[in-house]
């Protein structure tokens, strides 16, 4: 089994329902989850909108390989309503977005996926969540970085 860390967002609709669906998909499609985050009231990242997030981040056990996972993933944000993808980095209001950011130790730099997530260490709607639920991940991270 391999052990994966989700970051899950949404800022339309109803948000903690959102998130709850997402949770109850991931369960049933993704694996068990081992540990969920609290859900984090945050502003929008990256673009201008009204709408506010809700964040969480949550450590799930899969059988999935990465680009399963990704397809698994994909499709559970379509189910719950996810119409338009970012377009060269313009995001839009999203009912669900689910990032993969660590995948076991992995690091896989393709055009359509990238483990760790590329931008998490720059984004506090990330980082908070991840330190709540595995505070030591944030350590090797910060190490990694220093080399
Ligand atoms: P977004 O619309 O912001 O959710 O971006 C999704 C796109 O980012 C997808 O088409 C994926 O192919 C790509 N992508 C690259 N790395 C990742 C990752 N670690 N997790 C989720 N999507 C990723």
């Amino acid at each position: 089994m391999h052990k994966v860390y989700l970051g899950l967002g949404t800022n339309q609709g109803d948000k903690e329902a959102n998130l709850r669906a997402a949770v109850e998909e991931i369960e049933k499609r993704v694996g068990e989850i081992t540990s969920l985050s609290a859900f984090y009231d945050t502003e929008p990242w990256g673009f201008a909108s009204d709408n506010r997030f809700l964040n969480a981040v949550c450590c799930v056990s899969t059988g999935l390989e990465p680009f399963e996972l990704l397809a698994v993933t994909q499709n559970i944000e379509r189910m719950l309503g996810r119409r338009t993808k970012s377009v060269n980095g313009f995001y839009s209001d999203r009912p669900i977005d689910i990032d993969i950011l660590l995948y076991d130790d992995l690091r896989l730099y393709t055009p359509t996926l990238t483990i760790p997530h590329p931008l998490m260490t720059e984004r506090d709607f990330v980082m908070k969540p991840l330190e709540e639920i595995a505070p030591e991940v944030i350590r090797t991270l910060g190490a990694d970085k220093k080399g």
